[in-house]
């Protein structure tokens, strides 16, 4: 099962996206965890990727299809898997609709997760992180003592795409760039919406319930 998941940075598409493939047993594809390993590792594609992050801007169309179209390739997305944070706009979607084609496949479902803005610029501007991975928030999760990792001791910071300013501003290029691509899906015949404002194990189960209305049964086939 080829599964879509769209999504306004901070609607818990990730945490769903996640979710799925741990219970189809398929690949999370995070186009967004890629460029972040990039950006760590040093590489020639982070520090490309890194310029236009930081200004809390799209990744160009080329470098993000290369990726995703290598990745796909991969002999564990055989039978599947889940993609988060791609497409991002139009000609993405387009250039994913030829790369499935060319093996054979298809998209089998775009699940569209909708949150309200002020409820994203909330949730995405109380946010920190710390280099072990743990991720804290001012309201959800706070960690025991105020700027430090209850897991590993660390410092916590703010990454520089959660700062206010740039929420913002991705919010508006998401909108921008992602409206046509939900309407592309809508006719298709494969999009599904969900709510995504209650807490994300409710979140969860209204997406299993629109997967095994598609067919789609938990436990791996
Ligand atoms: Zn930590």
């Amino acid at each position: 099962m080829i599964v879509i998941l769209l999504g306004a940075p901070g609607s818990g598409k990730g945490t769903q996206a996640a979710m799925i493939a741990e219970t189809y047993g398929i690949p999370h594809i995070s186009t967004g965890d890629i460029f972040r390993k990039n950006i760590k590792d040093g590489t020639e594609l982070g520090r490309k990727a890194r310029e236009y992050i930081d200004k809390g801007l799209l990744v160009p169309d080329e470098v993000t299809n290369g990726i995703v179209a290598d990745r796909i390739a991969g002999k564990d997305c055989a039978e599947g898997f889940v993609l988060d944070g791609y497409p991002r706009t139009i000609d993405q979607a387009l250039m994913l609709g030829s790369l499935l084609e060319k093996t054979g496949r298809r998209a089998d479902i775009a699940i569209d997760i909708i949150v309200g803005d002020d409820d994203v610029i909330h949730r995405l501007s109380g946010r920190s992180m710390c280099k072990c991975g743990e991720t804290y928030h001012v309201d959800y999760k706070k960690p025991r003592v105020e700027g430090i990792c209850d897991k590993c001791g660390g410092e916590l910071y703010v990454r520089d795409d959660d700062k206010p300013e740039t929420v913002v501003r991705r919010l508006r290029e998401y909108h921008e760039k992602t409206g046509p691509i939900i309407e592309y899906y809508r006719k298709s015949g494969i999009l599904a919406g969900i709510d995504g404002t209650p807490r994300p194990a409710e979140v969860s189960k209204s997406i299993v319930e629109v997967l095994g209305a598609h067919g789609f049964v938990t436990g791996g086939e």
